[in-house]
């Protein structure tokens, strides 16, 4: 039966949708004019008009044309995984790789019946390849999220669009007027207003470009060819850290009238000095985001060079102050801060947690709190999530080998920082010995270094560098404090409800050692439009603040393991994460069955 099967022409998607009886002649003939008019594949029109169900669909066509199924709907497949194909290449043939095991690459494909096309994968990528059926929406689903939407296509559009309008004033405007590459080289065509219309959308496009792209900086530079036939203004984004070429190019006519409309969106760059290098911010809205740009003009031989750094404002403002300390952690942690500078504050602070407990924000909170201008500040991140204003932040990849044996990874990072003079490092992770020791020994040497590990609490913390071969009294001199912590679901404060605690919640707060004041209430999670339901809105830290004082030095040096050291922390005034977190439910921020599940939670 089997063979028989295999011998049998497949049907194609058609005749499986009628003559299976799954849609009508009109539904076909609706979807496929949809596809047609939004130019979307047709399973996609499908889909979205809701005339099959999905995993019906899915169903269908893999019993059908014998291939095996996936549901992409419900994975987020590594994007270096994704990334093994040239997105163009993944959008046009509507497939996208999603699990890589030793030399077999698993790839999602709309229509895996073509066996060229699997094959051409396999030169390329130099893997085996195992087709799998999905569904075209949830392999653009995928596409969008690891590049971005599709906005790109759009851009060039515009750009096109502008292109074509230059031309038509060309034909009619006669002499007055210039030609795109033959003047180009002849005149200078500053003559093009900054405040046209094509120009403002050039830049716009060059904008939207940068942000559907996540990229972190936008390069415009000009290339002057001295034929003068292909002279270009190269727009360049970066997006993770490298460089890539934008799907446009701007033409040469524009390249002083975007730069002076880019001064001009400044307010603060002189439109007609073009030999010296200057700066500026510009502010757009985007999406209801106020999003800022620091603009760096600087002349080159062919003109001037634009590169704009996207500061986005709304993720870089995190707050120490806003972050849900309760005061006397709070007050504890920021002394740690004081007299930084001249290598007169120097050491180590972990924060550590499992993945998803905000552990960097709270890095990027201290280093927004530590940061001016005369304390110069290095990074190393993998990757770089927000940019922070005045902070020097080098992305790293541990996991790509530059050449034989060589990795820019954290510890290679920290060591070209140390050259560097900085009074503040952070560094992304240590999850290694080497990376330990340098970091230890950017510490002691001035340095005032951050950085997270993957422990749960803080006294473990302090135990896992010494079992990283870390001399007890490197850790012990060196370390300044760790702070563990957790993120608990915030109650939707418009429709939280007040009761009394139940026993069962007493018990839980004198086992942890939290005093409840006579009369104290809690409050239930309920659910109203505002939190969708949910009765929870947001989230809440819960911290737990190790700061190393002379008793606990001390106690590292006789035994680093994390019980006696916690038992000191604890009668120094350390609160637990779940103490912490108790008392946030006091203060009617989030419930103890909240606490209880972040508390718990293991890496
Ligand atoms: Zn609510």
């Amino acid at each position: 039966m089997a063979v028989a099967k295999g011998l049998q022409r497949k049907r194609n998607m058609r005749e499986i949708l009628i003559e299976d009886k799954l849609i009508s002649e009109e539904q076909y003939k609706a979807a496929e004019e949809a596809a047609k008019k939004d130019a979307k594949s047709f399973q996609q029109a499908l889909v979205e008009l809701k005339l099959v169900p999905e995993l019906k669909l899915l169903k269908v066509l893999a019993d059908e044309w014998g291939f095996k199924a996936i549901d992409l709907s419900k994975m987020e497949p590594p994007a270096d995984v994704v990334q093994l194909l040239p997105e163009a290449l993944s959008r046009k043939q509507l497939c996208v790789p999603f699990a890589r095991q030793e030399n077999v690459l698993f790839l999602a494909m709309s229509d895996p019946r073509d066996f060229l096309i699997i094959e051409d994968m396999g030169l390329r990528t130099g893997f085996d390849i195992k087709p799998y059926l999905a569904l075209a929406p949830w392999i653009i689903k995928v596409l969008d999220t690891v590049y971005g939407k599709q906005d790109s296509a759009q851009v060039a559009q515009l750009v096109e669009s502008v292109q074509q309008s230059q031309s038509q004033t060309k034909a009619d405007g006669g002499e007055e007027s210039f030609s795109l590459a033959a003047d180009a080289e002849k005149k200078d065509i500053s003559d093009i207003d900054a405040t046209a219309p094509e120009v403002e959308k050039l830049v716009n496009a060059i904008i939207l470009g940068a942000l559907s792209t996540k990229a972190s900086d936008i390069h415009i530079e000009p290339f002057e060819d001295p034929n003068g036939k292909n002279s270009k203004v190269m727009v360049r984004y970066r997006v993770d850290g490298m460089l890539r070429a934008a799907s446009f190019s701007v033409p040469w006519a524009f390249r002083q009238a975007i730069n002076a409309k880019i001064k001009i969106m400044s307010n603060s760059m002189n439109i007609t000095e073009r030999r010296i290098p200057q700066s500026g911010r510009i502010q757009i809205i985007a999406k209801g985001n106020p999003i800022e740009f620091r603009v760096e003009m600087v002349p080159t031989v062919f003109g001037e060079s634009c590169v704009m750094r996207i500061l986005d404002r709304a993720s870089v403002r995190v707050d120490i102050k806003i972050m849900g300390f309760l005061p006397d952690t709070e007050k504890k942690l920021l002394d740690q801060f004081a007299g930084i500078g001249g290598k007169k504050n120097f050491g180590l602070v972990l924060v550590c947690g499992p993945t998803g407990s905000g552990k960097s924000t709270t890095l990027y909170a201290c280093l927004n709190y530590v940061n001016r201008p005369d304390i110069k500040i290095i990074t190393a991140e993998n990757p770089v999530e927000y940019n922070i204003d005045g902070i020097v932040q080098v992305p790293v990849n541990p996991d790509v080998e530059l050449g034989k044996g060589k990795r820019f990874d954290f510890a290679s990072a920290l060591r070209s920082f140390m050259r560097l003079d900085p009074d503040v490092i952070m560094v992304g992770e240590i999850r290694d010995e080497e990376t330990a020791h340098i970091a230890l020994e950017a510490a002691m040497t001035g340095h005032l270094v951050f950085s997270t590990i993957h422990t749960n609490d803080a006294p473990s913390a302090l135990e896992r560098l010494t079992q990283m071969g870390l001399p007890r009294f490197v850790v012990a001199n060196t370390m300044k404090a760790v702070l563990a912590q957790r993120l608990a679901r915030r109650l939707c404060k418009d429709c939280k409800e007040e009761a009394d605690p139940t026993p069962e919640e007493l018990a839980v707060f004198e086992a942890n050692g939290v005093k409840v004041p006579a009369g104290a209430k809690v409050y239930r999670a309920k659910g109203c439009d505002i939190c969708k339901g949910s009765g929870y809105k947001g989230r809440c830290g819960m911290h737990e603040l190790l700061v190393l004082n002379e008793e606990i030095r001390l106690q590292l040096l006789k035994d680093p393991s994390a019980i006696p050291v916690k038992e000191i922390a604890m009668k120094n005034g350390m609160r637990t994460i779940a103490m912490d977190g108790l008392e946030k439910v006091l203060l009617g921020l989030t419930t103890v069955k909240e606490v209880l599940g972040g508390a718990a939670e293991k890496e």
